[in-house]
């Protein structure tokens, strides 16, 4: 384990090309979902949701992924990009939960329930704003309602300032059998900036009480870029990480979309956040104190321990990505409950309303809360899959990908891939006749690479946040 005594500003690792990242990295989608977010449109009637929906439940279908969006927030911190509704009423989560009962049973009557469940997820918001007898409520409501496989993923969100042991204990009562915690950085003049009061001895009450409850599997979201980060304070925060002994980390760069988020315009931009340069020394720094203490870089900003399901899913090339990011789950219909939460299947995404008081209207109609989504075209289809098992597998196979898409790929997509020319001239992927591979300094480029598979980033202009 890393010292936790003194500041560690590690090199940054050997294979991380920071050159390489500054002169590519420019604004574009995460990819959790292929189209992107950014493409939903609001033309429901094109959506044809309820087609859709009786096509994802034919005989043949695969297996159920459930996520529940939990908005509710005590306070603020200022960077936030989550939907969230901040309030200090606790009555606001039961009268939210008799919503969010109404929508589980509108979505169930449409669906088959036998289809095994495999994947549950609980985000936010902070899911811990709930009362325990709140949680355990939304636990039972989960178990009537659906069949969940054995050895089902179940997995909340945790914020450990506002989390007790009485949650943790309801939350392992309901099957949560992993979580992921909210740290950002541990530097208490950040966290001050920020609005987000996080002692170190909160982190550590909250990972003790996971431990003992049996949480197999502990996540600690960490964020770079925040006002007043330096590469040698995140060190600081990446050594008191790893005293936790966490299973895996998400190193995420800050966003800052203030058009989109007007809290974040309360940062000077010039005067408290970091430069470019800046947070790239501090993902560098990041990047080689964990792969110095053994975490395998799992792809743009997830690490995980070699034994973690991550990693293991990664060797074995079946890796998936979805709206969480990264995650072992394949081929599973995602239906997802609360406002603002994205439901994906083969055909089509939909998002939830964002607004409380639209998504409540349209339940109280008895009609499915949908604000927008996306029906994919064939070819949309066929990109997803290009551009997934890029992001996950870091290397496109010809003969798997023309067997998969029923086409000769390298004939079909011949202009695209002759459009990685500058990125394999620069190291970032290497060209067989029959694969394209991503290169150690081409992973943290993921999704400048995916890019060049995408027609509708290249079309117009787009508002993203920057790839670092
Ligand atoms: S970071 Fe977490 S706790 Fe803070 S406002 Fe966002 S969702 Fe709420």
């Amino acid at each position: 384990m890393i010292s936790t005594a003194e500041p560690n500003v590690a090199p940054a690792s050997a294979l991380l090309a920071l050159d390489l990242i500054r002169k590519y990295s420019v604004p574009g989608p995460r990819y959790t979902s292929y189209p992107p977010a950014t493409q939903f449109s609001d033309d429901l009637s094109a959506l044809r949701l309820e087609e859709a929906i009786a096509e994802d439940n034919r005989p043949d279908a695969g297996p159920v992924s459930l996520y529940f969006h939990l908005p509710f927030c005590e306070t603020h911190c200022w960077f936030c990009g989550c939907n969230t509704v901040i309030t200090q009423r606790r009555g606001a989560a039961a009268e939210y939960l008799d919503d969010l009962a109404q929508e589980i049973r509108l979505t169930a009557a449409m669906i088959d329930r036998r289809r095994p469940v495999t994947q549950v997820h609980l985000g936010g918001g902070t899911p811990t704003f709930l009362t325990p007898d709140d949680l355990r409520h939304l636990g039972g409501l989960v178990h009537e309602t659906f069949t969940l496989a054995p050895g089902a993923e179940f997995s909340v969100e945790i914020d450990p300032r506002r989390v007790t042991e009485e949650h943790v204990s309801a939350l392992r009562a309901m099957g949560v059998n992993r979580a992921s915690l909210g740290v950002q950085d541990t530097d208490p003049a950040v966290q001050l900036a920020i609005h987000r009061r996080q002692p170190l001895e909160m982190n550590r009450r909250a990972f003790a009480w996971l431990r003992a409850a049996g949480f197999g599997s502990i996540n600690v979201d960490l964020i770079f870029g925040l006002p007043l980060q330096t590469a040698e304070g995140f060190a600081r925060t990446i050594d008191d990480v790893l005293a936790l002994q966490p299973d895996r980390l998400s190193v995420f760069s800050y966003a800052h979309v203030p058009w989109i988020k007007p809290a974040q315009r309360i940062f000077d931009q010039r005067a408290q956040l970091p430069s470019l340069e800046d947070k790239l020394a501090m993902f560098g720094t990041a990047h080689g104190m964990l792969t110095s203490a053994g975490f395998v870089d799992i792809g743009l900003d997830h690490f995980a321990r070699p034994n973690d399901a991550l990693a293991v899913a990664q060797r074995a090339g079946t890796l998936h990505r979805n709206f969480q990011g990264y995650t072992t789950q394949a081929g599973a219909s995602l239906y997802a409950f609360g406002i603002s939460s994205i439901s994906a299947t083969e055909t089509t995404y939909r998002q939830n309303h964002k607004g409380l008081a639209e998504w409540r209207a349209a339940l109280a109609a008895g009609k499915l809360p949908v604000e927008r989504g996306l029906r994919l075209s064939p070819e949309d289809r066929r990109r997803r899959v290009i551009i997934m098992r890029l992001m996950c597998d870091r290397r496109l196979d010809h003969t798997a990908l023309s067997r998969e898409l029923g086409l000769d790929f390298a004939q079909a997509y011949a202009k695209e891939l002759a459009g990685l020319e500058d990125l394999r001239a620069d190291g970032l992927v290497r060209r067989a006749p029959d694969r394209v591979e991503v290169t150690p300094a081409g992973i943290p480029l993921l999704r400048v690479i995916a890019m060049r598979f995408d027609p509708s980033f290249t079309t117009g202009p787009h508002r993203h946040a920057q790839a670092i």
